[in-house]
């Protein structure tokens, strides 16, 4: 039962083949037998998850009209707000806290009665590529246990991977939906800005940062999709138009005709070389599908991680001026006589780990008077005119495409001392975000040279989320067909558990 999709579990649970209060438990008893290998989880609500599970299931009994995905368990991401359920962010300065409030995107879990199963593993404030800055130990991807799962939204992916929930949400500043999906062999989706409310998404960079779906299969996603977007009025930069159909684009599949543009940027010198293969395979599969394949060129993504590095430190040394040891979690030297101040110095000291201040400090410097210009404002710069790349780019394609990341996932503690090669890891993930477009990420299959899975990107301009679950959903059959089975039947580390 664990190993079906979403969409299969809730065909059964309509059928009234199994209950969500059963299918709750399946998951619970999985997380029990795999977590502790695989760490994906901060937090299990098993009390929370159950009782959750047996109110759908009664209303399922006294004959409510229950919405599509109603019963089906859900991993979420430890950034997002739930009332009375603590909530880290990953980060020590919060243990402890548990919010007063539900954010939207948890309100809209509930109201389509998906049943959320705990919090899971995330670098500290979502800022990394690895997981392995969060303040509570690292996720290990289900793949191989001594590699990263991505970041920052690792637990999410590898709860996937390991068959310890079927939905998961995650959130993406520069990629950590993608990132994730794409090195644990899952579908990560990152909508236009915007399209999921940001209210209760504890912030890192507010221009950036967008919520969305994460599951094993592209309509997964969508069904996802559908329930937690829509417009937010607690949310200022929430898009006031109706939800796209990303259900029927997830059902279509059909890439007949349309114009699939391969960034000349994202391709070749410092991508492995299994990734190029799975990636140049798969747009022969789209081309044997109906689409037309053409190269578009994006000259300004070259500047994207740089100006990403000075706007989201920018951001995030604002956005965590909230931590101040006054109003969440922990506090640290609150002594008889001690300063505000000193209260605040140590609580911070103790609190946020190394590359949270490295980013706090960063972001200081670069918006600092006499710097501001220099730094923040160029970056800002750079960032329309990226804007302006895809806008050209989009006249000549439906949609653009390129692999998720250069490498498969690579080992824990490889790259944890050197925040440059850390950095590099997300530089075809960063320029959707500065666009503020949607993106996707889905397996495209092996690295010949490691057995890891590969991620292919899919992206689509601002408020047409569609197109990237009609492609994905044409490349996700033909790739299905050509294989014989999904690719995470494939996963090796878990066997026998
Ligand atoms: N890895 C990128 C960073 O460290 C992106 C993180 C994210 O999308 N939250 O900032």
């Amino acid at each position: 039962m664990i190993d079906l999709s979403a969409d299969e579990m809730a065909q059964k649970l309509r059928a009234g083949e199994t209950t969500s209060v059963a299918l709750t438990r399946l998951h619970l008893d999985r997380i029990a037998a795999v977590d502790g290998d695989v760490h994906a989880f901060l937090y299990v609500d098993t009390e929370g998850a159950l009782a959750q599970a047996a109110a759908v299931d009664a209303k399922r009994e006294a004959g409510e009209k229950l919405s599509p995905l109603a019963g089906v368990p859900l991993a979420l991401k430890d950034v997002m707000v739930q009332k009375g359920v603590p909530t880290t962010a990953g980060s020590k300065i919060l243990e402890g806290w548990r919010p007063p409030y539900d954010s939207t995107i948890v309100t809209n879990l509930k109201n389509n009665g998906i049943v959320i199963l705990g919090k899971t593993n995330m670098d500290e404030f979502a800022m990394g590529s690895s997981t392995e800055n969060s303040a509570y130990g690292p996720t290990h991807n289900p793949w191989d246990l001594t590699r990263i799962p991505g970041g920052s939204g690792g637990g999410s992916s590898a709860a996937l991977a390991a068959f310890e929930a079927p939905l998961a949400i995650g959130t993406d500043t520069g990629g950590s939906i993608r990132q994730p999906a794409a090195v644990t062999g899952t579908v990560g989706v990152k909508p236009t800005y915007g399209g999921v409310s940001r209210f209760g998404l504890i912030a890192f960079s507010s221009s950036l940062d967008q919520a969305g779906p994460c599951a094993r299969t592209v309509l997964d996603a969508a069904l996802l999709h559908e329930a937690i977007a829509g417009h937010d009025p607690k949310d200022s930069t929430s898009i006031n138009a109706p939800v796209p159909h990303v259900v029927a684009a997830a059902k279509s599949g059909d890439v007949k005709g349309m114009k699939i543009g391969v960034v000349k940027e994202l391709n070749g010198d410092g991508y492995q070389r299994g990734v190029r293969t799975r990636f140049e395979e798969s747009l022969e599969l789209l081309a044997a599908a109906g689409a037309e394949i053409v190269e578009v060129s994006a000259p300004n993504f070259e500047y994207a991680l740089a100006a990403y590095y000075l706007i989201a430190p920018s951001e995030c040394s604002s956005n965590l001026a909230r931590f101040d040891a006054m109003r969440y979690g922990v506090r640290v030297g609150d002594v008889d006589g001690a300063s505000a101040e000193s209260v605040m110095n140590l609580t911070r000291e103790v609190g946020f780990g190394r590359e949270v201040k490295r980013r706090i400090i960063l972001g200081t410097y670069a918006l600092s008077s006499g710097y501001y210009d220099a730094y923040y404002g160029s970056a800002q710069k750079v960032r329309t005119l990226i804007t302006q790349d895809f806008n050209r780019a989009f006249e000549k394609c439906d949609v653009m495409v390129s692999p998720t990341c250069p490498t498969t996932a690579f080992k824990i503690g490889e790259k944890s001392n050197d925040p440059i090669a850390m950095y590099l890891n997300d530089i075809a993930t960063i320029p959707v975000n500065m666009a503020g477009i949607g993106g996707m990420s889905l397996p495209s299959g092996l690295a010949p040279e490691d057995g890891l899975p590969v991620g292919f990107q899919i992206m689509a301009p601002a408020m047409a989320d569609e197109r990237m679950y009609v492609v994905g959903a044409a490349l996700e059959s033909a790739l299905l067909t050509k294989w014989g089975a999904p690719l995470l039947s494939k996963i090796p580390a878990l066997a026998g558990k």
